[in-house]
């Protein structure tokens, strides 16, 4: 079911069960605004099936926050019903790469062992997409470097790249007006393991990035949104945790939670 989050923002939350991520909706005077484009064909018809539902015209545009299969693999199916899609360069490269992906089970195997692929993405994809078969990889139309403006008429969306732990191409969208923040899995760990090291440096150029950003309310890819302050509070509590483990300080040195 679609929530509303404000009287602009709409999203329909994630779905653990294929490991769908949540697609947003923003509502301007004159365009709307989809933020990511599902996991498949039918992640995108419930979508559009819900817009309908509640009123809501069909998206005029619709960005990509990474490359990860469940953000992008329902792009093909919008193009067709003529939405225009945004992506930064970096995922529309990775895009034209994978554009040229086989789903053969040598394909699937070899792409697992240069850990291109994940286990855990293949098993959800196949729930998604039985037996691998009709996957359709479309590119976006248009393109950025690290920041886009787009005014929808009253409602001002800034997608910015912020890279961060998960992923180098993620971009967040903030929603100026509404204070409201899209946040993709920017935040989340990166499925192919970084070095400890490196994953806390990554957490606090995130940190970095999200601070200046005066949003109150945080959609992220995949759980319910949340407030600022909770947000915030995640990426300091993982980047003292991997500190603890890049020291091993003892437990019983650790200072507790919010202290
Ligand atoms: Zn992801």
């Amino acid at each position: 079911m679609l929530r509303k989050l404000t009287d602009m923002i709409y999203y329909l939350p994630n779905d653990e069960s294929t490991d769908r991520p949540s697609i947003g909706y923003v509502k301007g005077r004159k365009y709307s605004l989809m933020v990511d484009a599902g996991a498949s064909p039918l992640h995108v018809q419930l979508f559009l099936h819900e817009l309908e539902q509640n009123g809501l015209k069909r998206p005029d545009f619709v960005f990509l926050t990474h490359w990860h299969w469940d953000h992008v693999f329902g792009l093909a199916t919008l193009k067709e019903s003529n939405v225009l899609s945004i992506a930064c360069k970096m995922t529309n490269e990775r895009l034209i790469k994978m554009r040229k992906w086989e789903w053969t089970p040598e394909a699937i195997e070899s792409r697992l062992s240069t850990g291109e692929d994940v286990e855990f993405c293949m098993r959800m994809m196949e729930m998604e997409y039985p037996g691998f078969r009709h996957i359709q990889i479309a590119t976006a139309e248009i393109t950025f470097e690290d920041r886009l403006v787009l005014d929808l008429g009253g409602i001002t969306c800034e997608l910015l790249r912020v890279g961060g732990p998960h992923t180098e191409d993620s971009v967040i969208c903030f929603v100026q007006e509404e204070k409201v923040l899209f946040l993709g899995d920017a935040s989340g760990e990166d499925l192919l393991q970084v070095p400890a090291r490196e994953y806390r440096c990554k957490l606090g150029d995130l940190l970095h990035r999200l601070e200046p950003l005066p949003f109150e309310l945080v959609v992220p890819g995949h759980w319910g949104d949340e407030k600022r302050d909770d947000t915030l509070r995640d990426i300091c509590l993982e980047m003292e945790k991997t500190e603890n483990e890049l020291y091993h300080i003892p437990s019983s040195m650790q200072v507790a939670d919010g202290k």
